[in-house]
């Protein structure tokens, strides 16, 4: 008797409810990972090494065991299917996006053998925290609640097998990986911000300072549980329960994308669906580029450039810049973090992009519109992280190294020559702010009059019938 297990965005053999199962019902098991190009083509640089370097560590896991991993080039709905008819039973971990589910549903249709799916991705699964009428949570505060007190099925532990393979392809080369990768790498990550999690509450908005946990892509690729970090961070002091908080915000995202996959594309809200963006392509490449004339927001472009990460505060910051500053629609910015974060995650990108747009579940209110100077100068208070991403602002000191054109004479001591070493601001935040206020507020018009034509048109039928 032997089972396939098709590993995804599960590279671990710790506390991997697929493999465990796999080995307590089967004598020998066949792991495989495919290179799907449509996954591959759409990785910037940093996430595809760290993907491979995942990979590679796995293989080096299944060799301890006797056996390797089978890597395969192609489409998991061809190559999986052909494998299964080797083994009696495949098995894999769900993944929730509606690509995800596509695929999976198209495999399991033509698998040649019984197929199997598990959970091993989060800590509750879309569907297991529910509101009192059976319907999905769109508000985090309550779902959280309930997510906090839903017990947690342990998963069983993996049984000794024979580790089998039937390919000898090797993994195509890749760049160093930025971070360590593999369950090992993850452990150590996890093990470093023990030391600092209690601080966690208070030092968490600081990009400044090293105080989250850097676990995200650990949490995207699977090389560490979600479950298992939470079990090992508990929740004894406030700094841990704040941290595990956050995992619940993963679980809401994964949830929230999962009953509502149209939101891949569209707004949640659909009251703002009508919203008219700008069309400014200079302004979305500033954006890009880390060259926007707002220190912190380019700071934080520039960070999601050389390490394929970006501090959580920042990503609020530059996200509002582009979407409430800009006015450029927020699936712009969405895709371009998609493609260059080594943690991108559609449901946790799309999320926090509608969150931040206004459009989302739980999301802030349109007419809250972050400052990039006050949140510079409350987060980022002597300028250090400023300091490390953008140099040339090296030598500017607090607090005129938030908003360097408003002390020009500073700025000039400095060696800063606004509009030649580092940009003018590519828009005025205060205009800005009046003009998206408007920009929303008449997408919320045109849908309420649409509602309203909508009604007459009914009341209008109505009187006609009669
Ligand atoms: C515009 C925008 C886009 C984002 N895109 C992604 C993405 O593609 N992938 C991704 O994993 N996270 C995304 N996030 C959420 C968050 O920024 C990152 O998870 C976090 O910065 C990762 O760093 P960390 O592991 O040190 O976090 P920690 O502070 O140590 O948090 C621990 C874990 O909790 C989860 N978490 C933390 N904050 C959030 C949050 N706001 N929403 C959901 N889960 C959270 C993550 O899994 C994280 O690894 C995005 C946030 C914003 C504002």
């Amino acid at each position: 008797m032997s089972a396939l297990i098709w590993f995804r965005r599960d590279l671990r053999l710790d506390d991997n409810p697929a493999w465990a199962n796999a080995t307590i019902d089967h004598d020998a098991v066949e792991g495989v990972f495919v290179l799907d190009e449509r996954l591959l083509a759409g990785a910037g640089e940093l996430r595809r090494s760290l993907l491979l370097d995942n990979v590679r560590a796995l293989d080096e896991q299944l060799r301890a065991l006797g056996g390797r991993l089978t890597i395969v080039h192609g489409s998991p709905e061809a190559v999986i299917p052909e494998l299964s008819g080797r083994h009696d039973a495949v098995y894999w971990n769900r993944d929730y996006t509606p690509f995800a589910r596509r695929r999976d549903a198209a495999v399991e249709e033509a698998a040649h053998a019984d197929v199997e799916c598990f959970d091993g991705a989060v800590v509750h699964a879309p569907g297991a925290v529910l509101t009192g009428s059976d319907t999905p949570y769109r508000v985090f505060t309550p779902f959280y609640r309930k997510w906090a007190e839903t017990p947690i099925e342990p998963w069983p532990a993996a049984q000794a097998v024979t580790v089998l393979t039937s390919s000898d392809t090797q993994l195509p080369k890749a760049g160093r990986p930025i971070i360590e990768g593999g369950e090992r790498g993850a452990r150590e990550r996890l093990h470093r911000f023990i030391e600092v999690v209690d601080d966690y509450k208070t030092d968490r908005n600081r990009p400044d300072i090293d105080g989250t946990s850097r676990l995200s892509a650990d949490l995207k690729f699977g090389t560490i549980s979600p479950r298992r970090i939470a079990e090992i961070v508990g929740s004894t002091t406030p700094g841990r329960q704040a941290f595990v908080r956050q995992l619940a915000w993963r679980d809401f995202y994964a949830q929230v994308l999962f009953h509502h996959p149209h939101t891949v594309d569209a707004p949640l809200q659909e009251d703002l669906a009508s919203i008219v963006w700008a069309n400014d392509d200079e302004a979305v490449t500033a954006w890009k580029a880390g060259e926007t004339g707002y220190p912190i927001v380019d700071a934080g472009m520039r960070q999601l450039h050389t390490t394929g990460w970006m501090h959580n505060r920042v990503r609020m910051i530059t996200a509002s810049f582009l979407v409430k500053d800009l006015g450029i629609d927020w699936r712009v910015g969405e895709r371009h973090f998609r493609r260059l974060l080594i943690d991108a995650d559609v449901s946790q990108n799309v999320g926090n992009w509608q969150w931040v747009a206004g459009t989302g579940a739980d999301a802030a209110p349109y007419f809250r519109i972050m400052n990039p100077i006050t949140q510079s100068r409350r987060f980022d208070p002597d300028g250090e992280f400023i300091r490390a991403y953008v140099p040339e602002l090296a030598s500017l000191r607090a607090p005129a190294i938030h908003a360097p054109w408003e002390q020009p004479l500073e700025a000039a001591a400095a060696g800063v020559t606004l509009g030649e070493t580092y940009p003018y601001p590519i828009i005025d935040h205060a205009t800005a702010r009046e003009v998206t206020l408007r920009r929303f507020e008449a997408a919320r018009e045109s849908t309420r009059n649409g509602k309203d034509d909508g009604e007459q048109a009914k009341g209008t039928g109505g009187s006609s019938k009669a």
